[in-house]
């Protein structure tokens, strides 16, 4: 009954958000709202059930968005608000830019039909060391981990990794009842340690080589290659950012070779690779502290956190805010309209 009423309560606050939102205001100027999206799959792919709820939007859902959007902004490409910010010139009133983070293969299979379709600028933020590798991000890994595990193929991890899963909540029993809720709060648990003592972790599970850690010969690539960035390149829609080299969360880097490697390297990784200037950049996890803040300031012109809000022509261009949407919480017009009007 409670859960019902709470249902109700929100649909009716997300309505009264989608119609007085701030993406209505008619005296609004400069503004500029980004929105993120990670992986871009449709509901019957075999990868989306494996996704944390959080990194999915299904390509109608993006349809559905670029629509409702282009009636109340222009949708311009970030850089070039950049640009004119940086120039002094105008830009508009109501600008909003898209942005993929990660780098997804799914991004050129799914994203880039919809808007060539929708004919509307993006640009995606890619992690230079994975391009055209067969590489998967740690939660995925860990996902990977546990399902297996679900199907009770305990041998696959020796008797200290289970102990170790053990300490961190994860008994047998709790992973015989696993599902989405669960596996998405245990990445989020993991976060506590830093990338590299997870990927040690798990490269330690990879030498008993009885579980699949990369992706398997028959399953499609799940990043990007570089002939498919020069595809989307080509089109004029699509340009590219940094997103670091490895993905690492830059306040657990400690050392200032690190973020060097980081932040400053990836951009001469992608320059080369793609031939082109690279002139963005995206926090992974949208965690960022002073020590990469300046190395980010000094690279690039600018970068998004993951901090909710808008942006204005007096922003801090190395802090943008972004809106970031999952499909969950914007599947429905006024769900989506609610998300992107900031009220709730
Ligand atoms: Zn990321």
């Amino acid at each position: 009954m409670i859960k019902e009423v709470k249902k109700i309560l929100k649909k009716s606050m997300q309505l009264i958000a989608s119609i007085f939102g701030r993406h209505k205001w008619p005296f609004l100027k400069g503004q500029l709202l980004i929105i993120g999206y990670h992986r871009i799959l449709p509901l019957n792919d075999p990868e989306y059930k494996k996704m944390q709820p959080g990194m999915r939007v299904e390509p109608d859902t993006l349809e559905m968005h670029i629509q409702i959007l282009k009636k109340y902004f222009e949708i311009i490409d970030l850089n070039e608000w950049v640009e004119r910010v940086k120039a002094g010139k105008p830009v508009p009133k109501k600008a909003c830019a898209l942005t993929f983070d990660d780098g997804w293969a799914d991004n050129y299979e799914y994203a880039f039909p919809v808007l060539k379709k929708e004919n509307v600028p993006a640009t995606i933020f890619l992690v230079s060391s994975m391009i055209g590798t067969a590489q998967k991000f740690w939660p995925e890994r860990v996902t990977d981990i546990l399902i297996q595990l679900k199907s009770k193929k305990y041998s696959i991890i020796g008797k200290e990794y289970l102990k170790w899963l053990t300490d961190l909540g994860l008994t047998e029993k709790k992973i015989s009842n696993l599902d989405e809720n669960m596996i998405d709060g245990f990445i989020n648990q993991l976060k506590m340690l830093p990338d590299d003592k997870i990927y040690k972790i798990l490269e330690t599970l990879n030498e008993n080589k009885n579980i699949e850690l990369e992706v398997t010969e028959n399953e499609p690539a799940h990043i990007l290659n570089l002939l498919q960035i020069k595809e989307m390149m080509r089109s004029g829609l699509v340009s590219f950012a940094s997103h670091t080299q490895q993905h690492l969360r830059l306040t657990m880097v400690e050392s200032e070779k690190g973020l060097e490697h980081e932040i400053v390297q990836s951009k001469a990784v992608l320059e080369s690779m793609l031939e082109n200037k690279i002139t963005g950049f995206c926090y992974p996890n949208g965690d960022f502290d002073d020590r990469s803040l300046s190395f980010v300031t000094a690279t690039y012109d600018y970068a998004c956190t993951t901090k909710k809000g808008w942006n204005s022509t007096k922003s801090n261009l190395s802090l943008l805010n972004r809106v970031l949407v999952h499909n969950d919480i914007s599947n429905t017009p006024s769900a989506f309209e609610s998300r992107v009007s900031n009220l709730l």
